[in-house]
């Protein structure tokens, strides 16, 4: 049953909007004053909150304030409520992150289609939540649900979180089962080891499904000694042959071990140890490691690799490919995505993937987002110029936004290109937000105000927000690869999709999906009416010089179908 929290200092106030809500059939909640109201909040995570902006001590925007700072209360959607006269409150309400208000005296109707309209709004939040961290073929816990366990563990400061162990377990010659006896019998293995995994950790321990073959167990309040009496007990779990139509298969399994905080301070630190001590484990073919500094030696040509990357920003070593976003309604492509990638003297092409991350670490970030923004901007202004109307979108990584001459750079950029602010998005993940909500706000408000437009990118694999989208200057959310891939063979993962959808356009935001690869997910996405697709189905990235001649025949032809062989 919905739960609705009502908070007014005024005792008939509350009465009032508790009785109309229960005639509702809501179930509610009363608190009298702010503390008492954010303790509620806390103890009974309520659906919707009712919170009256005029209480004495701490008022509602002080309490909506505090509430949409909590990571754990903040997809809770406000209603503030106010008296019909302070219109200057609404504002400050809404501006505190406030979902909604209603005024008094109270309109009944009004109340309850509010409510009824915030709690179908936290409905599709908490849908879009349990889907994105749980893996659909086991039922386990998935990547993004392991690292935010992880985040809290390493940011509580309960007693038993002061250490904890994290362990990647890989099967060993996964491959050769699949290949041997079919996908279907790898899944039916895979599905296997979710009750045998379980029997051998305790009830708060998480065990998580990564991706194929491999999984993570984060253990609280476990040191060595236990992490490796839990590792022994994971092998001996999976030394009983799976049994499966008949056939009966053994399989190797080996750990990795990272320990907090002998092993690493932070979740990609100690996942990159844990990993790396799998590998060790799975070379001595010793079942489980305990990660040693010993086993990386930092694999020594990777980083002359990286420190390559520097001089490759400066000798023009980088190029941008773009990827078309085709306009489902008209199949026409009005925008493009830059990805960049690196043209390495030895090594050939590199993909960002493989070097990204690694200059994010080596702050070699900021030179290489600057390169891509006015390589890109002067690739807009020359399409308009030849008459090409197409619009341009860079990545940013989540830590761009807190550098502080983000928003002056880019301003001089567009200033120098001649480009129009218009012609441009940046692309930002979720996880953007997270780290200095408020920096982050401010920045893309201002970049929002000069008219640059704002997409969420890779959304649904991070801390999907209701709320963050309402409040921030959001044109575009991207829904992430991961979803759009199978949703034509995967009904929970179309289930996520159309939520994305229904979502964005209430929110009055375009709606694109990435990673289309196939016919049969063009039409799903066409008739659940998203707005933009982009994907091999469509094109895969291209140099600029390929992109008048896209134009040119994706506007003769308005069916998308044969562009894909065309490279
Ligand atoms: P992204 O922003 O999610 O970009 C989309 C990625 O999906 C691109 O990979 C693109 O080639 C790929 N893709 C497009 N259509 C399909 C499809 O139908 N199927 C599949 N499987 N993949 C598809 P790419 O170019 O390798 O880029 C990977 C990631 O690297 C990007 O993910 C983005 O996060 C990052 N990146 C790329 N360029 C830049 C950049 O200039 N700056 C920053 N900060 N990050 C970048
Ligand atoms: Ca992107
Ligand atoms: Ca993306």
């Amino acid at each position: 049953m919905t739960k609705v929290l009502v908070v007014d200092d005024v005792a008939d106030n509350v009465k009032l909007l508790a009785y109309e809500l229960a005639d509702q059939g809501y179930d509610t909640i009363e608190a009298s004053n702010g503390p008492q109201a954010l303790e509620l909040a806390k103890a009974e995570r309520p659906d919707v909150i009712l919170l009256d902006i005029m209480m004495p001590g701490m008022d509602g925007i002080e309490v909506c304030r505090r509430l949409k700072v909590d990571p754990i209360l903040e997809p809770i959607p406000v209603i503030m409520v106010s008296a019909r006269e302070r219109e200057e409150d609404v504002i400050r309400g809404l501006d505190a992150g406030a979902y909604d208000y209603i005024t008094k005296p109270f309109n009944s109707q009004i109340v309850a289609a509010r409510v009824r309209s915030a709690a179908r709004a936290k409905g599709a939040h908490d849908q879009i939540a349990i889907l994105a961290t749980t893996d659909s073929l086991t039922g386990l816990p998935n990547r993004n649900r392991l690292q935010e366990h992880l985040a809290c563990c390493v940011a509580s400061d309960r007693e038993n979180d002061k250490f904890f162990a994290l362990l990647l377990l890989d099967l060993d010659r996964f491959k050769e089962i699949n290949d041997t006896f079919g996908h279907h019998y790898g899944d039916a293995v895979l599905r296997e080891l979710n009750p045998r995994l379980s029997t051998a950790v305790r009830g708060h321990d998480t065990v998580a499904r990564l991706g194929g073959d491999e999984f993570g167990i984060l253990l609280p309040g476990v040191d060595r000694s236990g992490a490796v009496r839990t590792a022994e007990r994971l092998l001996a779990s999976l030394e009983r042959p799976f049994v499966v139509e008949g056939q009966s298969v053994e399989i190797g399994t080996s750990i990795g071990i990272a320990l907090y905080p002998e092993h690493g301070r932070d979740p990609a630190t100690l996942m990159k140890r844990a990993d790396v001590a799998m590998y060790a484990s799975k070379r001595a073919r010793s079942g489980h490691a305990v990660y040693t500094a010993r086993q990386s030696d930092l694999n020594p040509e990777r980083l002359t690799l990286i420190s390559d990357l520097r001089r490759g920003i400066g000798e023009g070593q980088l190029l941008l490919h773009y990827q078309p976003k085709v306009d489902l309604a008209t199949m026409r492509t009005t925008k493009v995505e830059a990805l960049v990638r690196w043209l390495h003297p030895r090594e050939g092409l590199i993909m960002p993937d493989q070097f990204i991350p690694q200059a994010e670490q080596m702050r070699l970030i900021k030179p290489l987002t600057l390169w891509v923004l006015e390589t890109a901007l002067a690739q807009c202004r020359a399409w308009h110029e030849a008459g090409i109307d197409l619009d341009v979108a860079v990545n940013l990584v989540p830590d761009s936004l807190q550098d502080s001459e983000l928003v002056s750079t880019i301003a001089d950029l567009l200033k120098s290109s001649g480009a129009a602010p218009d012609w441009l998005t940046l692309e930002i993940t979720e996880s953007a937000m997270m780290s200095d909500p408020a920096h982050a706000r401010s920045a893309l408000k201002r970049l929002h105000a000069m008219g640059v437009k704002i997409a969420i990118d890779d959304f649904g694999t991070g801390y999907s927000s209701l709320a963050h989208l309402k409040d921030l200057p959001v044109d575009e959310v991207k829904v992430d690869r991961s979803f759009v891939k199978d949703m034509s063979l995967n009904d929970r993962d179309a289930c996520i999709v159309r939520t994305v959808i229904d979502l964005g356009h209430n929110l009055g935001l375009h709606v694109v999906a990435e990673g289309v690869e196939d016919s049969p997910t063009h039409a799903l996405l066409t008739s659940l009416g998203s707005d933009i697709a982009q994907g091999y189905y469509y094109s895969r990235p291209l140099p600029a010089t390929d992109i008048p001649d896209w134009i040119r025949r994706s506007t003769k032809s308005l069916a998308p179908v044969g562009m894909a062989s065309q490279r």
